[in-house]
């Protein structure tokens, strides 16, 4: 599958809004790996997808956020402690133990597997100094 066929079709399947955050904005919004397309189980399949947008992007890839495998949000320990502006206190801190918003059809849903091996990387990542 080509990446342009990946976007559309983790759109389509997230309803044009982000996972974490429910932004609609399409030129916003990512179609995100939950394991990265270099790796072998990265496949390019709705079910290793998020529709994300690009803060929510970010913050998933740099591990500011976690998906545990029943789907509810987690954000970092030391980040959750951070006194900071609206967008950290909204748009971060808000998600913690929320849960994502989910595809319709089970099948496009992200593969509990790939949900818990990306969380095992999140929960092991590094804080960093
Ligand atoms: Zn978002």
């Amino acid at each position: 599958m080509h990446q342009g066929e990946f976007r559309e079709r983790v759109l389509r399947a997230y309803r044009h809004q982000c996972a974490l955050c429910r932004l609609r904005h399409e030129v916003l919004l990512d179609a995100a790996h939950i394991i990265p397309d270099s790796e072998p189980d990265g496949a390019p399949e709705v079910n290793n997808g998020l529709a994300l947008c690009r803060l929510h992007h970010a913050a998933f890839d740099r591990f500011f956020v976690g998906i545990r495998k029943d789907y509810v949000i987690q954000v970092r320990p030391d980040v959750l402690r951070e006194h900071d502006g609206p967008t950290l206190r909204h748009s971060i801190q808000g998600l913690h133990n929320r849960r994502i918003i989910l595809p319709r059809k089970r099948v496009e849903r992200p593969a509990i597997d790939l949900l818990a091996e990306r969380y095992e990387r999140f929960r092991d990542a590094p804080i960093p100094v």
